[in-house]
């Protein structure tokens, strides 16, 4: 690979995703001392058509509009689930439903999806899983008087199959597993998996959260049972954009949500007296949905369909792989240590780097104009969004991130981890 800034300049003018950069504030400036921001899998930068779209929602569907614009707003759930389906996730219409947080839709899947499996006691999840899936589970499990089986994952390259073969068994009920991991962006192999859970007679629930937009999920094609998302990470959705939840649609009728909300109801205006959830997607919906977040999904979701998620894909496959090449070379030799798979296609989108000081050293890159995440115990975890990162933009915050060891000025940053991030 020619590591060159050059090479990395000509990766960026035969990139077909080049002309998407444009279409987000504040990606395109091309200064020296530009910020370089890898942290769109934490929170996406704003598409500049969102402020309008969401400007259109509240000042002519709300302000003039009134309460008769809730005739468009109630199938706006579904018509997003619908396109997020179609453009992002390969599932099919009526199994995908816009709505609610990641954490109260894997609540909502993960708790009917146990009252499913009767006479099953045993949910399964990573003990290296983002907090709030072995919260989730764990709360899940004490209500339901269920045990819970936390398999080991290795923190740098996420699950074994066969770690997880072992785990399963006729009284295991739900898997709950996650695409691509948080810390490393280990990616797991969801056809498999879900083949292997299968022939236990489990039912198996992927949180995409942070593989959504940046690699294909194939969710018919795997056959999944369950899944759930955020939107504001790749999806470029903003703060208080609405999460999604699919279930493939033979299951529907046979899971019911924990949360027996109004929305969730057949008929819903006619008020009836009982609950009777409604025959597909819709029963899992529980109240009143975001419309304003749901706006901006609509633009954020719009533009990565259009990219095309294996375009994106690749990109960032590309990206990554440019990272770790350059790590190698430039960030090894000051034990900065890969903490993420070193094959392209066992990762996501991002790429994490051990180092014992890892905490002063994002706080030295924060100052550098290089935005990554820290990430517990000792990691930096860079996250190059394939929609508005360039090649060069990489190429240039490793450089910075080189500079920053090479001068030792991280060490003037506070050892200390400040409790708010
Ligand atoms: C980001 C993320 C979440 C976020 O959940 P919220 O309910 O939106 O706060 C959940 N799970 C995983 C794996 C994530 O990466």
């Amino acid at each position: 690979m020619d590591l060159t800034r050059n090479a990395a300049v000509a990766l960026d003018a035969a990139d077909p995703l080049a002309g998407f950069r444009s279409r987000f504030a504040g990606a395109d400036d091309d200064g020296p001392d530009r910020l370089l921001y890898l942290d769109g899998n934490s929170l996406g930068r704003m598409p500049l058509a969102t402020p309008a779209a969401v400007r259109r929602v509240v000042e002519e569907e709300w302000a003039t509009g009134l309460v008769g614009s809730w005739a468009s707003w109630v199938g706006t759930a579904t018509r997003l689930g619908d396109a997020l389906a179609a453009g992002v996730l390969g599932a099919r219409p009526g199994e995908v439903l816009v709505g609610d947080t990641t954490t109260v839709n894997l609540y909502k899947l993960l708790a009917a999806g146990a009252r499913a499996r009767p006479g099953r006691d045993v949910l399964v999840c990573s003990a290296d899983d983002f907090p709030t899936d072995r919260y989730v589970v764990a709360g899940v499990a004490a209500e339901r008087g269920m045990t819970v089986r936390e398999i080991p994952a290795d923190l740098d390259e996420g699950l074994d199959p066969t770690v997880l073969a072992a785990a399963l068994d006729e009284r295991v009920a739900v898997v709950v597993l996650s695409h691509v991991a948080y810390r490393s962006g280990a990616l797991a192999d969801l056809p498999a998996i879900t083949r292997l859970v299968h022939d236990s007679g489990a039912l198996v629930l992927w949180d995409l959260s942070h593989s959504v937009g940046s690699v294909p999920a194939g969710l018919t094609a795997a056959g999944a049972d369950l899944a759930v998302g955020c939107t504001y990470k790749y999806l470029n959705s903003g703060p208080g954009a609405p999460a999604f939840l699919y279930v493939r649609q033979d299951l529907q009728t046979q899971l019911r949500s924990p949360i027996q909300g109004w929305f969730g109801q057949r008929d819903q205006f006619e008020m009836g007296p009982v609950y009777d959830p409604a025959p597909g997607i819709e029963r899992f919906g529980a109240g009143t949905p975001p419309v304003l977040g749901m706006a901006a999904l609509e633009v954020g979701a719009g533009i990565v369909a259009e990219a095309g998620v294996g375009r994106l894909a690749a990109k960032g496959r590309a990206m990554t792989e440019l990272v770790v090449a350059l790590a190698d070379g430039w960030l090894a030799p000051h034990g900065v240590v890969l903490a993420s798979p070193r094959s392209a296609g066992r990762r996501g989108s991002h790429v994490t780097f051990a180092h014992p000081q890892a905490w002063q050293l994002t706080q030295a890159l924060i100052d550098r104009g290089v935005v990554p995440d820290f990430r517990t115990p000792d990691r930096v975890r860079l996250g190059p969004a394939p929609l508005y990162t360039r090649f060069v933009d990489v190429w240039d915050a490793m450089e910075r991130f080189r500079a920053v060891l090479a001068d030792g000025s991280w060490k003037d940053f506070p050892a200390e981890r400040s409790r708010v991030t």
